[in-house]
């Protein structure tokens, strides 16, 4: 005799889509990790109706449920425990509508980054959120972490791409909040609770999305820089000359650098790996006529002010996409290393990557830190490897990553989330009186405590 939530879910997606045992630990709890996943049972909705049937019945037994999305979050924000249902979305994959004059897309939240990307290109439209696991994560997993990724410098974070969306809360209560326009201040702007929030206030079911216009120029460019100063000044300059078509201004580190391309890693480099500061530019535009030649005396500008000590401008889609491979190498740190996403001050960047390099490396011999990122976001990404260092050394690993931040006014998270990895560390960049905000949202939203519980903040 099957569990009585087992067959209430069996009704209310088909049994195919209730998955139990064997078929749920051949599913990873943990991206990149072969650690298997333990649920009572994996559930697959095809729509919003059926999402609200489970969320309702769950409800009514006080039956914990995890939202599954892409899994690609590294924040153990999805993770699951044998007592609790996880809700995944891959079956919810359907793209309703594309409004060409509203510039909009209308998804299922399953649909994944790189189908939205790929329809609106064939629609002659751009969608342009784009981080590394695109092909994995779905549109409802990067709304609930309000996903960052390489063109934030440009076209904001997820949530600026967002107009409208449809979530499910704790007791099975639809919300649907499709709003398809720009200008739309009818009231609380509800969208907000289920943005960033990491499924612990409702299931987002459907979204819509924010459309632009298709770039019809790409020029990409790989600098290096000597000292910090330098990045910075380039920083300001690539603002000041390029203007709104600045798209990307991603920073990495020697010791990034040095290790994913050749001879030591597998990227072949257009310039030798001998600087301190490698800066991957990018800017895109519709001027035909005239945005290449914008970039060149761009170029040009920087290497006869000073500011970069070489470079080299992709000439072709082959090498502006070998510049962007650098970038996108980052699976050799996230296996064994214990990795950070922080922001802080532009300014102050280099004085805490110093700082909390000295700190580590004083304390565990032999520790890399390794620094890369978004750093035209105030975003940079910490990759620390040692022995232990995400089981016996992590505690020691992030207080110094944690607290070396707290005078810069940091933020322990820029674009991951909280999930259960960094919640014992939010005070660091919360107040008391927000974190009591967020609880108190928490218990009137899901009073139960049964939505995605354990993430982002402790109730008691
Ligand atoms: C190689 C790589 C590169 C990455 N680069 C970036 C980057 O540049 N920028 C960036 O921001 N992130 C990046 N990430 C992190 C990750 O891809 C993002 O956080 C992504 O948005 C997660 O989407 P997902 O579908 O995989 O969500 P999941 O991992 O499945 O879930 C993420 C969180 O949202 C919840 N959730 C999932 N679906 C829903 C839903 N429909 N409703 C409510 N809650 C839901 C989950 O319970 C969990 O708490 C990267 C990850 C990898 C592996």
């Amino acid at each position: 005799m099957a569990d009585d939530i087992i067959q209430t879910l069996r009704d209310i997606v088909g049994a195919p889509n209730v998955l139990t045992g064997k078929e749920i630990e051949d599913r990873s709890a943990i991206w990149g990790t072969n650690q298997p996943c333990a649920a009572k049972a994996v559930v697959r909705p095809s729509d919003t109706e059926q999402v609200a049937a489970i969320m309702k019945a769950c409800h009514q037994r006080s039956q914990s449920v995890v939202p599954h999305g892409g899994m690609t979050n590294l924040v153990q924000g999805a993770v699951t425990t044998s007592d609790d249902i996880a809700l995944s979305f891959e079956k919810m994959n359907q793209i309703e509508d594309v409004d060409r004059t509203a510039q909009t897309m209308t998804v299922q939240a399953g649909v994944t980054m790189q189908q939205a990307q790929e329809r609106a290109d064939a629609e002659d439209l751009f969608f342009p959120v784009d981080i590394g696991a695109r092909d994995n994560c779905m549109l409802g997993g990067n709304v609930s972490t309000n996903a960052g990724g390489t063109r934030v410098i440009r076209y904001g974070m997820m949530r600026d791409s967002v107009l409208g969306l449809e979530a499910v809360l704790a007791d099975g209560t639809v919300i649907s909040s499709m709003n398809k326009f720009l200008k739309n201040n009818t009231g609380f702007d509800l969208k907000q609770l289920f943005i960033g929030t990491e499924g612990v206030l409702g299931l987002i079911t459907r979204i819509v999305l924010r459309l632009r216009i298709k770039p019809q120029t790409h020029n990409v460019a790989l600098v290096a820089c000597d000292e910090y100063e330098q990045v910075v000044g380039l920083l300001n300059q690539a603002r000041e000359s390029l203007g709104s078509s600045l798209s990307g201004f991603e920073v990495m580190w020697d010791n990034y650098f040095h290790e994913v391309v050749r001879p030591k890693g597998r990227q072949p480099s257009p310039i030798e790996a001998k600087y301190r500061f490698y800066v991957i530019l990018e800017a895109t535009g519709v001027h035909v006529d005239s945005d290449d030649e914008m970039f060149e005396a761009f170029l040009t500008e920087i290497f006869e002010s000073g500011l970069v000590a070489d470079g080299a401008l992709a000439k072709s889609e082959a090498e502006r996409e070998a510049i962007w491979a650098i970038r996108h190498d980052v699976e050799w740190i996230l296996g064994a290393a214990l990795d950070f996403d922080i922001s802080l001050p532009i300014a102050d960047v280099y004085e805490y990557s110093e700082a909390v390099s000295a700190a580590i490396k004083d304390e565990i011999e032999g520790a890399k830190v390794v620094f890369f990122g978004h750093l035209g976001d105030n975003n940079i990404h910490i990759s620390v490897q040692c022995d232990g260092a995400r089981t016996t050394r992590a505690h020691t690993i992030e207080r110094h990553i944690y607290e070396t931040l707290r005078p810069y006014g940091g933020a322990i998270s820029a674009e991951h989330g909280i999930g259960i990895e960094k919640k014992a560390w939010l005070s660091v960049s919360r107040s008391e009186a927000e974190i009591e905000l967020m609880r108190m949202l928490k218990r009137s939203l899901d009073p139960k405590n049964i939505l995605n519980p354990g993430k982002v903040i402790s109730l008691d």
